[in-house]
């Protein structure tokens, strides 16, 4: 059992926190101490566990005023994603894009796949990721991006709405694909891609293949230019699966299978004919 630490360098310690405006590492510091005085911590794990400390409340706050001003719906986590329930994804893929290199990149990420297989979830975390390293996140679905782009546009703003909507590192648009958009709305998110296209990147999900997104916009030549400006610096990750919302539900998943898969397990009988 070694000395334990002196009432006046605990004292100095806590002082040096203090004025650094270190809150984290004052409030672990007395646990960390106590491992040090029971032999349990050395030097070099004391300084980690101290910086560590700090580290992680500099994160928390950062996805809260984050959580505030990007309008992020919920704080997912990759730790939270169980990759056991969606085999067609790949793991390392999808840890290597929470490296946010992809971001320093300015590259897009595209997740395609039918409801409830995890898409917000992965563009969220992502999300959540690139707040804690303190870079600017927004957050919107195509829905709400476009009717913030149309009010702007009425008031004359666009300019200043599309400038906006530059300065995210990452900009999440969720939900292609779910509501019909007008004409001008679609030209409109077309002037936002097309001025974030090398500068920043945007992670969008939808549950409409490629080939169908000519009907989500209302027109095939602008949803061909879209996809060639999103998709020239992406990654596409295309999930196959079923939707984790019904991964209880035995008996509503079942009902939720392509028609085919139904005729076959269950054909009616003469009486029902
Ligand atoms: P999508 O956007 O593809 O429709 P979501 O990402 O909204 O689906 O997923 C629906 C719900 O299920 C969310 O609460 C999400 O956190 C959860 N979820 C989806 N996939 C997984 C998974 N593989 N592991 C853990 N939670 C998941
Ligand atoms: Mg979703």
């Amino acid at each position: 059992m070694r000395a334990a630490t002196s009432t006046s360098v605990r004292d100095t310690l806590r002082s040096q926190l203090a004025d650094l405006k270190m809150p984290g590492a004052l409030e672990a510091l007395d646990e960390i101490l106590a491992r040090v005085d029971s032999g349990t911590l050395h030097a070099a794990g004391a300084m980690d566990a101290l910086l560590r400390a700090q580290i992680t409340l500099r994160n928390n706050r950062r996805l809260q005023a984050a959580m505030r001003s990007s309008r992020l719906p919920a704080a997912k986590t990759l730790a939270d994603f169980d990759f056991t329930f969606q085999p067609s994804i790949k793991r390392e893929q999808i840890e290597s894009l929470h490296t946010l290199v992809f971001v320093e990149r300015k590259e897009n990420l595209i997740l395609l796949g039918p409801p409830g297989v995890g898409k917000t979830h992965l563009a969220l975390s992502l999300a959540v990721a690139a707040a804690q390293s303190g870079r600017r996140v927004y957050y919107g679905t195509l829905a709400d991006l476009i009717t913030s782009l149309e009010e702007a546009q009425l008031a004359g703003h666009l300019t200043h709405r599309l400038k906006t909507l530059m300065f995210p590192a990452l900009l999440v648009v969720d939900e292609i694909g779910y509501l019909p958009i007008t004409r001008t709305g679609a030209m409109l998110f077309f002037q936002l891609i097309a001025r974030r296209y090398e500068r920043a990147s945007t992670v969008l999900t939808s549950n409409k293949s490629f080939a169908e997104w000519g009907d989500v916009f209302g027109d095939e030549v602008m949803a061909a230019a879209l996809i060639d400006r999103l998709v020239h610096h992406s990654h596409i990750v295309n999930i196959r699966g079923n939707s984790y919302r019904l991964k209880n539900r035995a008996d509503l998943a079942q009902l939720m299978q392509p028609e085919p898969d139904r005729t076959r397990t269950r054909r009616p009988s003469r009486q029902e004919a």
